[in-house]
């Protein structure tokens, strides 16, 4: 009897439910009828480019199915609406809605921005996005770049990078003396003091320099997207790196832009970035993973840096900190957030992580 009672009490349960499920779906349909949001978002990235590229498309169609097609989002390779490295004025002059890129390239807008990708001997992708997201780190971004009229999310992370290709063996610190590299950034800064000479040339005409000996060495990425570019075919040389740890990608907005969107929708499309910035982290594990054994395949020999060198570039990173502190407000700002956060991050992760490395693969 008892059984029977409570089987039709949640049947009536489950009708009562069905029906409210048939209503929801029904106002939301009809409120659905009046919206089509259409976001224009350029990269930096060339079409189709692997991981961060694809990385970005997905997210537009993942935005277009929770949506139900309300919201339109169209990505544009670097160069079809501004070039590359135009998105951020592009973006702020609200000329686009949206651009996929990363903050290392804007430190000439603002030096502070720079820390925002990243730092020689800084986060790793999981202590970067805990600062992000907890440590205070999206707040003071937001607020800096709230200047420019721009709106930051998340957008992807690389992990840690390889320290680059060299045709010669740099077995010490005399080796680097007059080295022509392409490299950067604060990291480029940091071989600067270490003797090395930085150079910043386009994708398109780095192999080339490599090939014909116009650069001795360049840093890219990791394996993945290094085994693309060919390097290995040039410079033997692979070594592992310190200036690029965890280089954050950013999903930024027209803050305009952003402020009239529906706030459901900047719902979605917050879950849908923070999708894309962990898929992107476990994406480049998968892939480098894989072009690591291929590259072993094809003869790199892979290196690590001399002790020596390693401790030089810990002070030279101490000393460009400083340089930039005294020349920015905002900069100082910044690393003065970063660096206890930084320092808490680093015992826990040398304690957890690094232990369980050492003890694994020992
Ligand atoms: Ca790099």
């Amino acid at each position: 009897m008892q059984r029977r009672a409570f089987l039709a009490s949640s049947a009536a349960l489950g009708a009562s439910l069905l029906a409210g499920c048939k209503r929801e779906e029904k106002s939301t349909l009809h409120i659905s009828r009046g919206r089509k949001i259409h976001i224009k978002l350029a990269t930096s990235w060339p079409a189709n480019f692997p991981i961060m590229g694809e990385g970005v498309e997905e997210f537009a169609k993942r935005v277009a199915e929770a949506t139900n097609n309300e919201v339109q989002i169209k990505v544009f390779a670097k160069n079809l609406l501004v070039p590359a490295l135009g998105v951020f004025d592009a973006c702020s002059a609200g000329q686009i809605d949206a651009f996929h890129s990363g903050p290392y390239y804007w430190k000439g807008k603002n030096a502070a921005f720079s820390l925002f990708g990243g730092f020689p001997f800084g986060f790793t992708s999981t202590e970067m996005n805990a600062w992000m997201m907890y440590g205070g780190g999206l707040d003071i971004w937001r607020k800096l770049y709230a200047k420019y009229n721009l709106y930051p999310l998340l957008g992807g992370n690389t992990g840690v990078q390889m320290g680059g290709w060299f045709r010669k063996e740099i077995k010490s610190f005399s080796d680097l003396k007059g080295l022509k590299m392409r490299i950067p950034g604060l990291g480029g800064e940091v071989m600067a003091k270490l003797g090395i000479n930085p150079v910043l040339l386009p994708a398109g005409e780095i192999y080339t320099a490599l090939d014909r000996g116009t650069i001795d060495a360049t840093e890219w990425v990791g394996p993945a997207l290094d085994i693309k570019m060919g390097f290995y075919k040039v410079a033997k040389y692979y070594y592992s790196g310190f200036h690029e740890p965890g280089s954050v990608l950013e999903l930024t907005f027209n803050k305009k832009f952003w402020d009239f969107l529906p706030q459901d929708i900047q719902t979605i499309i917050i879950s849908l970035a923070n999708e894309m910035n962990a898929k992107m982290i476990y994406n480049f594990q998968d892939k480098n993973a894989k072009a690591l054994q291929q590259l072993k395949k094809f003869g790199v020999e892979l290196k690590e840096w001399p002790q020596e060198i390693v401790e030089a570039a810990k002070k030279a990173l101490m000393t460009v900190i400083q340089e930039q502190s005294n020349k920015s407000q905002d900069f100082k700002e910044v690393w003065q957030q970063i660096e206890p956060y930084w320092m808490q991050n680093r015992a826990w992760t040398s304690l957890g992580t690094k232990n369980y490395l050492e003890m694994r693969d020992g």
